[in-house]
């Protein structure tokens, strides 16, 4: 360390002892918390060349801070079922890192979450949002509360006693939360009607996502699907290759699939799987993404139910069969790690020549290397789903305007936007001598940006 602080540049073997040596701090104050840990070891993976050329960033303990969120929020959340039993769960917010800008970042109801997934996400936030090149910071948040089955009352009900504790700690200039697995349109609703009622003032810009019709900005339900297909397009695009023709596969069946299979196939793809948590269906002909909008955003129903409506389409139980479909374009939509290092290597073997990822950290770190290894275009999701927290951020100005734009206007700041992240992720990975990896160089682009503005701020 004492060699490294007097020196512009270090030694990368120097560099690597003393990243992982952080790396096994962390382990040491998380234990057992392996996704997070997964996250972690990504991120600090990529920094090593920023690190060696730029000493300041270890001189300020920047990845010490990092790595440590600002605040973190763990409550109760009780409530009573139909039939008048009480129910508890555990709720969550972990407000990571305010150096460019409030907290931002979704909720995410799944019997899953923990501390562990809360703070994953909640990591590749801050990197993410800085990549949009808005001004936000990073959280997340959520409960391990498990909306599958569960009435529309039970929703709300769990819903109100989620934001009753909540909203203690948000606001649109401190923290501002959306959706993501498990919180839709329905759940922004209520959260935003019970936080309006405790606060007794309508601050639209303490929650985005919401309808249109009560500040929502239209384009937001879209984004983060849309953006991720306009981020493989930007790849593709630069290989003289094209979604025009394509196979394509879209796991998952809720927000991000729904927009990603929609845009994949208005630039003239195929997309012939999706799935949910209990199974996949596999339409060769190309899926009617009507029947999956009826199925999963108005009945709230299992992806099973597809077959019902096509019997000329197959239905398989189990999710990790859907990545042996041969596909020229891969876009794993639904949740963390749904893509294995034996996945990995069947897309290969299929010829797979992009990979998209549409959900936070789809692909586990084996997989990732099995996709560079082979040289396919790999679209890391802090870049190609930046979509969504995008808009979201444009949903916020709009508030603070009092104004609303058209979707037109929406949709074409989105493109501008993720060329811009195509651009910038590009351009490091070239600057710092991995050309073509994107995860570096959007790893780069985004911590460059938190980590000097948390040098001007000082040691907080
Ligand atoms: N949950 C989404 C994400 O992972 C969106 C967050 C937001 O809009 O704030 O980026």
């Amino acid at each position: 360390m004492a060699i490294l602080v007097k020196t512009e540049q270090a030694e990368v073997t120097i560099v690597k002892e003393y990243v992982n040596d952080v790396f096994e701090q962390v382990k040491k104050r998380n234990p057992n918390e392996v996704e997070f840990h997964q996250a972690v070891k990504e991120v600090f993976d990529s920094l090593i060349p920023v690190l060696t050329k730029n000493t300041k960033y270890i001189h300020h303990g920047i990845l010490e801070r990092i790595v440590e969120p600002e605040r973190m929020i763990s409550f109760r959340v009780p409530w009573v079922d139909d039939q008048g039993n009480v129910k508890v769960n555990r709720g969550f917010r972990v407000q990571y890192n305010s150096a460019i800008g409030p907290y931002k970042g979704g909720l995410r109801f799944h019997p899953s979450v923990n501390a562990s997934i809360i703070k994953f996400l909640g990591f590749e936030q801050i990197f993410k949002n800085a990549l949009t090149g808005q001004p936000i910071g990073g959280g997340k948040g959520g409960a391990d509360f498990d909306p599958k089955g569960k009435s529309d009352g039970e929703i709300m009900r769990f819903t109100q006693s989620f934001m009753t504790e909540l909203s203690k700690y948000i606001g649109p200039d401190t923290d501002i939360p959306a959706g993501d697995i498990g919180v839709g349109a329905r759940e922004i609703g209520y959260l935003f009607g019970q936080y309006k009622k405790i606060r007794g003032g309508y601050e639209a810009g303490v929650l985005t996502g919401k309808g249109v019709g009560y500040g929502g900005s239209l384009g937001r339900k879209e984004a983060t699907g849309y953006g991720t297909v306009y981020f493989v397009d930007e790849m593709l695009k630069d290989k003289g290759l094209s979604f025009s023709g394509s196979t394509v596969i879209v796991s998952g069946s809720g927000n991000v699939s729904i927009y990603a299979i929609e845009k994949a196939v208005q630039l003239g793809a195929k997309v012939v799987a999706c799935s949910d948590s209990s199974g996949y269906i596999y339409d060769k002909n190309g899926i009617n993404l009507d029947t999956v909008k009826q199925l999963k955003e108005v009945e709230y129903k299992r992806i099973s139910e597809y077959v019902n409506h096509h019997p000329e389409a197959e239905y398989h139980e189990g999710c990790a069969g859907i990545w042996s479909i041969p596909c020229d374009i891969a876009l794993p939509c639904a949740t963390q790690n749904e893509i294995d290092e034996a996945a990995a290597k069947q897309l290969v073997a299929n010829n797979v020549k992009a990979i998209g990822e549409g959900a936070n950290m789809p692909s586990t770190l084996e997989a990732i290397s099995v996709f560079l290894e082979n040289d396919v275009l790999f679209g890391p999701a802090k870049a190609a789903n930046a979509g969504g927290v995008s808009v979201s951020a444009l949903e916020m100005a709009q508030n603070s305007g009092r104004i609303s734009w058209s979707f037109e206007d929406v949709d074409n700041k989105l493109q501008e936007i993720m060329k811009d992240i195509y651009e910038s992720s590009k351009r490091s990975a070239a600057e710092y001598d991995v050309p073509g990896n994107f995860i570096v160089g959007a790893n780069i682009s985004g911590f460059t940006k938190v980590a000097d503005a948390m040098i001007s701020q000082g040691v907080i």
